[in-house]
């Protein structure tokens, strides 16, 4: 029997969709899972969809090693953590040197690096993959993110280029980098969904609570907005959210409880910018967002701690022009957008810098044709923007005006001082200002949107109070302090007394 170009390990979700994603796009791929019971669907699910005769389903895990062309590539998506650990514990039993395994899952980047390190001493090589777009991305084209032992690409290279999504500028998958630069910045990617959705579910409350929209009239704003600059595969599926009727004829978003779930990379971004010390204010707020929403039953008594106190829960904004305020919301998302992205790619760069990350990307990029030639090291940010155009969750016409910032300048400091940006800043700031004070005024919480704006504003000041701070900490640390009109560190004792 002829071998398999492809294998691919764990069939729950994501395998099996992006296995017969695979077949469908011409690859003969074996498969296998732990337990037997999904290796037996995806087969039967290939039947069904016509791709019986490229894809192969294994029940031992030595045939399905020995079913793959050599240099054998094996793509996991299993469960992230231990999981994974067993799963490569097994194939290296049977995978001999040259070998190379891609986990596809969302995995914490230096699991990625510690795995590497360990199969590279048995001459397999390694790569972690980011792939984003849910179910559906892994059924029709994600978008994928691949980092790790870089010559190894060049073998999966024609696979995920024809498996990714496609966009109007090529497949939304390029090489990000050494080591577990993939999961990396897949996990920045859900970091920004998190600001994203955050965000969205702003505008959403100020419309419905302050502006006294329908959840009909919100469908109907979304979809507009989607039509626009804020174009996003999350605004067109809120639009069909907003919209959708329950059996008796009421919306169903109304009768969802209001507490948001969460699997822990939006914890890495954040924790993740902590480390690197890189502000990132929105996409914090949006994870505090989905901690303060798990407080349901605290929220519910202190609603009423306060409506005792005379602090009724907010309603419809007296005097609010609804055209207006439509307007407003929609410029004030618009600029969280852009903030919170800023913040995404800071965070990505940091750690490229550190890390070294595609310190040869340049050359990898005139062989692989990946767009960062003029770069020395890190990741490509505009090639980023440009693989999370399609196929992912964050997708959005957005992300070519992202890609087109970098491609003027690799080393932009910030998305927000990007000429056009900058631009569409100075002209929505202040129906954003609006917005956050209309929400600010009435009691309802913006935290993303106004987080954004003093990202924005401390961004753009000159100068700030941390001549204060930095004093404070001379006074009772002796921390020193440097002064505006001489150059040195200096020392004052401000007090005698203390
Ligand atoms: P999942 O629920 O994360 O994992 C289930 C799979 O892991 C099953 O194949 C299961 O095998 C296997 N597994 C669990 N413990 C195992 C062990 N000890 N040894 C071997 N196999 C084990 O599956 P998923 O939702 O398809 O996600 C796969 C990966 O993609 C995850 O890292 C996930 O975070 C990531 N991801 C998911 C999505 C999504 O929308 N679901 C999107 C992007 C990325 P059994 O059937 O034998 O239990």
């Amino acid at each position: 029997m002829a071998l398999s170009q492809i294998g691919l390990v764990g069939l729950a979700v994501m395998g099996q969709n992006l296995s017969l994603n695979i077949a469908e796009k011409g690859f003969p791929i074996s498969v296998f899972n732990r337990s037997y019971e999904k290796t037996e669907a995806a087969v039967a699910r290939a039947q069904k969809e016509g791709l019986s005769d490229k894809l192969r389903g294994y029940k031992d895990v030595k045939d399905f090693v020995e079913s793959l062309e050599k240099p054998r590539r094996v793509i996991l998506l299993v469960q992230a953590g231990a999981p994974v650990d067993a799963t490569v514990d097994n194939l290296c039993k049977y995978m001999e040197p040259g070998d190379i395994i891609i986990d596809g899952g969302n995995e914490w980047y230096e699991n990625t690096e510690r795995r590497k390190a360990k199969v590279e001493a048995l001459g397999l090589r390694y790569m972690g993959m980011g792939v984003s777009g849910g179910e559906e991305g892994a059924r029709r084209g994600p978008s994928m993110m691949p980092g790790g032992t870089a010559e190894a690409y060049k073998y999966i290279e024609p696979i995920v280029t024809k498996v990714a999504a496609q966009v109007d500028d090529g497949p939304c998958v390029m090489y990000i980098g050494d080591g577990g630069a993939g999961n990396y910045v897949k996990m920045v990617h859900n970091g920004i969904e998190y600001g994203d959705m955050q965000l969205i579910s702003e505008a959403y409350d100020v419309l419905h609570v302050l502006g006294g929209l329908s959840n009909d009239e919100i469908a109907a704003v979304f979809a507009e907005w989607n039509q626009g600059e804020l174009q996003s595969f999350l605004i067109e599926i809120s639009a069909i959210i907003a919209a959708k009727k329950d059996e008796d004829g009421s919306s169903l978003v109304d009768k969802i409880v209001d507490k948001t779930g969460a699997k822990g990379t939006g914890k890495w971004t954040v924790q993740q910018a902590a480390e690197l010390s890189v502000a990132a204010p929105t996409i914090t707020a949006s994870l505090d967002g989905r901690y303060m929403s798990a407080l349901k039953d605290q929220r519910v008594s202190a609603s009423k701690v306060f409506g005792d106190l005379g602090l009724k829960a907010p309603a419809a904004a007296a005097g609010v022009d609804k055209k207006q305020l439509i307007a407003d919301v929609r410029a004030a998302l618009y600029c969280s957008k852009i903030c919170s992205y800023a913040q995404g790619m800071n965070i990505i760069k940091a750690k490229s810098e550190e890390k070294e990350w595609g310190v040869d990307l340049g050359g990898l990029a005139r062989i692989w044709k990946a767009k960062s030639e003029e770069k020395e090291w890190g990741v490509d940010l505009g090639g980023l923007a440009r693989i999370w155009k399609g196929g992912c969750i964050i997708r959005a016409g957005f992300l070519d005006r992202i890609k087109q910032a970098y491609q003027r300048d690799s080393n932009l400091p910030s998305l927000l001082v990007d000429p056009p940006f900058a631009k569409d800043l100075a002209e929505r700031d202040a129906a954003w200002r609006r917005v956050v004070a209309l929400a600010v005024t009435n009691g309802v919480p913006a935290p993303g949107m106004m987080a954004s704006l003093s990202y924005f504003d401390t961004y753009r000041r000159e100068r700030l109070p941390a001549n204060l701070v930095q004093a404070q900490r001379d006074f009772f640390g002796s921390h020193t302090y440097q002064r505006t009109d001489k150059e040195g560190w200096f020392h004052t004792v401000w007090d005698e007394n203390f």
